[in-house]
């Protein structure tokens, strides 16, 4: 059987797509993938059924469905590294263009260990919606190198950074494609990035790539913007539902560019921060942390484990701490059927990309647990990116100030957006979120038709 809503069927003589029929076979019997199922990964089947779960409440004509559901383009790359002990290893990286409709591609580029196609295409999808949630001129992107960060010295990232940039050179520009920071990369990764880019063109392109140091042209706010971000989420959350942030208990999955951010600054405003924890373990204290301490900790031995504030337990009795709000923010697919019944808390911010499952989406909504979708809750980065590029393109520095105060009213005309379309639709906001970008995307592409 084809997926709902996917293009082709049986017998109507068109290449079959999407989940079922040969893509069984052949993976079963062989390890190999059928036609159309190059992106399939567990990460893009949670973004298909999303998409088309919005699709189906929009009634989107079957035409924009097709149109919109698969990446535009894609570049897989394999290159070799020297590493720092002499020998040569051979690294697969990913570049996915989701949508070209909309203006030049965003995304950030990440390195970890399960990188694939079907990651980075899902990625770019939600890109693609989020922007336009947003209402930022971009189509979703999504890059990323397979690898290990945490067994690679800084050369030999620098080595890979480099190298990656040049082979994904030919898509890419700060008209056409522009990458940013994500998993295990940050302001060092887009320097280099950036001086490997304006190497092969011959003079210095900042533009290129967003989260970049500030005297590169980086903007002001760039580096704490996703998770600032996840907090104006909350902030404007907790306003809507009437309670205030001083009175929460929060539990906090990841401590890297974006978990240590929302922690840190979710604890200065009042919240009791009840669980952090990273990839080496987590830290309890129902009475709560001392962030500034665990902060310090992690800035002086890069992991928290170890760390003397609060009671020490495994990162995963972390996502089942009781607490009034859960924020997931290090990688996808983290509540599951498996643990989400043990999850204690009344609100799920998303601050990952993807870290609940669709299975675990139901229970949440069956106990009445509200979930702010990664869509909307981790937009801050993007829409900062956005401010840095406007500011490339203008040769004119914002303050800090300036970028906090339109960030926060970006993120609170988004919220408002996904509130009233879940009223008016009768969904909730994972699906008002996608209604409202899927609804953007396919007026631009209908008017824009199709070429030639
Ligand atoms: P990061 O690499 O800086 O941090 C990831 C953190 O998660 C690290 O502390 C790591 O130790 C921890 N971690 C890894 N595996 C874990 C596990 N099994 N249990 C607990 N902790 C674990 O990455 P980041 O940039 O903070 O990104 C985190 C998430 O936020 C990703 O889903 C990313 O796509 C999303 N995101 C990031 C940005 C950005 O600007 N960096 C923007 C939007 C969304």
């Amino acid at each position: 059987m084809a997926s709902p809503g996917s293009p082709g069927g049986e017998g109507d003589g068109r290449e079959r797509r999407g989940t079922g029929g040969w893509d069984e076979v052949l993976d079963g019997e062989a390890g190999l993938v059928a036609p159309g199922g190059e992106w399939r990964s567990a990460l893009w089947r949670t973004a298909q059924q999303r998409f088309e779960r919005a699709a189906d409440r929009l009634d989107l004509a079957p035409e924009l469905r097709e149109r919109l559901l698969e990446p535009r383009r894609s570049l897989t790359v394999n290159f070799p590294v020297r590493r720092d002990d002499g020998t040569v290893q051979t690294f697969t990286g990913y570049r996915v263009q989701h949508t070209l409709t909309m203006g030049p591609t965003k995304g950030g580029v990440r390195y970890a260990p399960a990188v694939s196609l079907g990651e980075c295409a899902a990625l770019a999808l939600w890109m693609t919606f989020k922007c336009a949630l947003l209402e930022l001129p971009f189509g979703g992107a999504k890059g990323g190198v397979r690898c290990d960060p945490n067994r690679l010295s800084a050369d030999e990232l620098e080595r890979i950074t480099r190298r990656y940039a040049s082979e994904i050179f030919p898509i890419i520009g700060p008209d056409r494609d522009i990458p940013a920071p994500d998993m295990a990369t940050g302001e060092r990764e887009m320097a280099w990035f950036m001086d490997t880019y304006s190497q092969q063109v011959g003079h210095p392109v900042p533009e290129i790539v967003t989260g970049k140091p500030l005297v590169l042209g980086g903007t002001a706010g760039r580096k704490f913007a996703t998770g600032l971000g996840v907090v104006y989420c909350i902030e404007a959350v907790l306003d809507h539902l009437g309670d205030d942030l001083g009175r929460q208990r929060v539990a906090v999955q990841g401590f890297g560019n974006v978990g240590a951010v929302v922690a840190r600054e979710l604890a200065a405003r009042g919240a009791t921060i009840v669980a952090v924890s990273d990839v080496s373990g987590g830290l309890v204290a129902p009475d709560g942390l001392d962030l500034p301490d665990v902060m310090s900790w992690v800035g002086e031995h890069r992991f928290l484990r170890g760390c003397p504030a609060g009671r020490a337990v495994s990162r995963t009795d972390v996502l089942e701490t009781p607490c009034d709000i859960l924020v997931p923010a290090a990688l996808e697919h983290q509540l599951t059927a498996r643990n989400v019944g043990r999850v204690d808390c009344r609100l799920v911010v998303e601050a990952a990309n993807g870290p609940v499952t669709p299975e675990a989406d139901e229970r949440l909504a069956a106990r009445g647990i509200a979930v702010v979708p990664d869509l909307l809750a981790n937009a801050g980065g993007v829409t900062v990116s956005y401010f840095e590029w406007v500011q490339d393109q203008q040769k004119y520095s914002w303050t800090e100030d300036e970028v906090a105060s339109r960030l926060q009213r970006q993120l609170r005309t988004g919220l408002r957006r996904v509130v009233d379309t879940a009223e008016q639709l009768d969904v909730d906001w994972r699906a008002a979120a996608h209604c409202v970008g899927i609804e953007r995307v396919g007026e631009a592409a209908r008017l824009r038709a199709i070429y030639p």
